[in-house]
């Protein structure tokens, strides 16, 4: 058999390379801004458009290239910051492997410009799928500016692969966030399809998160310092009662370099037991330098993942030098964590029955439906139980079988269930139901026990209700007599702005989205006033956290997050009425059997199960 075996032309090597350099538009920037900080800038610019999909430009005012480098920096393993393999133990710059320049001009149209100090002149070229189209000579500023146009024009499917714009810009700001935090010493400016929406002057550590998450940060950030011989750790924690739902303000940067470390978030979480709750993350900025032998950064491609030589010690370091900042700036006694008034909604009734069996309850009130009356909850039922729920009772009708059941109701009063069931109309179809550890709601059925996850089953007819007022519009605004006023960062109120129309399709009202400081005019019926800020603060967490997830729309994303946040949780009480609107709005949805996160909602246990029970 003839030989086989080929060597692969380089521009197709490049091609492959870059599939690993480069997985979207964030990565380039991440490229270029790493090279112009090796560069040795004292300032550098951003400039994006639709998304990086267009144009991605990073120009520097570092120590530029001469002719002869301009050109060698495209070729593949072509490096000015290493020369040996033991260059690797003692790495202090970003970039080391020489292909990012390379393997950018393969899949992109690319045009440099640059010049060093000591020239009077300096080079431009034009590079298209790895190719010199064109090489001038140029007046330019010391420094370089690299534009990356039309970012993979030559492979359609992972041009096809790429986000919206939004969503793209989003991973451009985190990366852009992480170069920009651990560099105060160098100003930032970064435009946006034309306007500049982040502008980062020289500053200090503390100043640089405020510049860039905005001024409430100011007061939530508690320094962290420790030197040891291990590692020196700086940098702030956020108090506490800001502890977030999504993993956002969270960054670690080993040796000025952004890294991520499941092991030592770990560590952080640790310092904080007991502090917040169990679902909420910390937020923190910190910088550990440790000496350049004693870490490997070189495991991953594209470089966020680290091996530290001890982890275990810097564990136990990380650690208890949190704890200790916690305790030096007193954050951590003055919390009532376990309760957020927030979170309160007015059919929980937590805690409040142990007292007196007897509970006030706002009988009016049913957040399971617009209809605030007992007489309406039987009417409504009729109306909507159209869709296999009746299937289920029949046969059952007019059994008195189900009053069993409502003598061994633990957690709600027996006689408020007599007048309840007083109704004719209402008898004939229902059964009773009871709740169970304050988790189910269980009732009988023609077949035998059904047995609801009320969580999930909240979510379900939430999701359903909002999905529907988000596409047809027809959500309820509760109009506020004095706006709120809330402040957002800039990365909040790009999400906000995103979001808007579906907002206000279900009932919110703002006055302009425009400034950190949001005014809120109206929210939609479910969401209690004191609630507003944290189910907003919720809503843009999750959403960012879905973001990567295009499969599924907006609206689908913005109607799972709020159902997530509004529906009853497990160990809430909810009194008679609350339940039975619960299994009747359940069964009135579309798809009753799963939540919206894909989870059973209710399960039925069938005589015959029960039967053998007792064999
Ligand atoms: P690496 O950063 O790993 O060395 P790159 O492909 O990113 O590889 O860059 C190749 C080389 O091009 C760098 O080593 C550096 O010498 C030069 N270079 C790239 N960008 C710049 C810049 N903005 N200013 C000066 N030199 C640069
Ligand atoms: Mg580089």
């Amino acid at each position: 058999m003839a030989d086989i075996i080929k060597l692969l032309p380089d521009h197709v090597a490049n091609q492959i390379a870059a599939g690993e350099v480069v997985q979207r538009p964030a990565s380039v920037v991440k490229e270029l801004m790493e090279n112009a900080i090796d560069a040795g800038s004292t300032s550098i610019k951003l400039i994006i458009k639709d998304g990086g999909k267009a144009l991605i430009q990073v120009v520097d005012d570092g120590v530029g290239m001469s002719e002869t480098d301009a050109r060698l920096s495209f070729e593949r393993h072509a490096t000015s910051k290493i020369s040996s393999a033991q260059d690797l133990f003692n790495l202090e710059t970003k970039g080391f492997r020489g292909e990012a320049l390379a393997s950018i001009a393969a899949i992109a149209h690319v045009d440099m410009q640059t010049r060093t100090s000591s020239n009077e002149v300096g080079t431009h070229l034009k590079i298209e799928g790895s190719k010199i189209v064109s090489q001038d000579v140029v007046a330019t500023p010391k420094g370089t500016s690299i534009s990356v146009k039309n970012l993979f024009f030559n492979i359609p499917a992972r041009r096809n692969f790429l986000k919206s714009n939004q969503v793209e810009l989003r991973h451009i700001t985190d990366e852009f966030h992480r170069v920009a935090l651990v560099h105060p010493n160098i100003e930032f400016h970064f435009y946006n399809n034309g306007s500049e929406i982040f502008n980062l002057p020289i500053a200090k550590h503390r100043q640089r998160i405020v510049h860039i998450f905005g001024s409430k940060m100011e007061s939530r950030l508690v320094p962290v310092n420790e030197e040891t011989e291990v590692v020196k750790v700086s940098g702030f924690i956020c108090k506490p009662e800001f502890a977030k739902k999504s993993r956002g303000e969270q960054f670690f940067f080993a040796n000025n370099r952004f890294i991520k470390s499941p092991y030592l978030h770990h560590a952080v979480v640790a310092a904080f037991e007991g502090l917040i709750k169990s679902d909420t993350y910390p937020g923190y900025f910190l910088f550990l330098d440790v000496d350049p032998s004693s870490i490997d950064i070189n495991i991953h491609p594209t470089k966020t993942e680290v091996k530290f030589d001890d982890e275990n010690t810097l564990y136990a370091i990380l650690r208890s030098t949190i704890k200790h900042s916690l305790g030096q700036f007193n954050v951590a006694p003055v919390l009532d964590f376990d309760h957020d008034p927030n979170l309160d909604t007015p059919y929980s009734y937590k805690e409040k029955g142990v007292v007196i069996p007897k509970v006030t309850v706002d009988a009016t009130f049913n957040p399971f439906q617009e209809a605030p009356t007992k007489k309406n909850t039987g009417n409504s039922f009729r109306k909507q139980s159209t869709k296999g729920w009746e299937d289920l009772y029949e046969g059952l009708g007019n059994q008195n079988d189900h009053n069993e059941f409502s003598s061994v109701v633990i957690e709600s009063e027996s006689e408020e269930q007599g007048t309840l069931y007083s109704d004719k109309d209402v008898e004939e179809h229902l059964a009773s139901t009871f709740q169970l550890r304050r988790k189910y709601v269980v009732s009988t059925v023609k077949s035998g026990m059904l047995v609801i996850h009320q969580n999930r089953a909240h979510e379900r007819i939430l999701f359903e209700k909002f999905l529907g007022e988000i596409t047809v519009k027809e959500g309820v605004s509760q109009q506020l007599l004095f706006p709120l006023e809330l402040t957002f960062n800039k990365q909040e109120l790009a999400v906000l702005q995103e979001i808007k129309e579906s907002l206000t399709n279900i009932g919110f009202a703002f006055q302009s989205l425009e400034e950190e400081t949001v005014k809120v005019t109206g929210v939609p019926m479910m969401v209690p006033e004191s609630g507003i800020g944290t189910v907003l603060d919720r809503l843009i967490a999750d959403y960012m956290e879905g973001y990567a997830d295009s499969s599924i729309s907006q609206a689908e994303m913005l109607a799972k997050a709020l159902s997530r946040n509004l529906a009853v949780r497990t160990g809430d009480v909810l009194d008679q009425e609350s339940q039975l609107t619960l299994v009747n709005n359940l069964f009135a949805c579309k798809e009753p059997t799963l939540s919206p996160f894909q989870k059973i909602t209710y399960t039925i246990i069938s005589e015959g199960d029960i039967d053998k029970k007792f064999n």
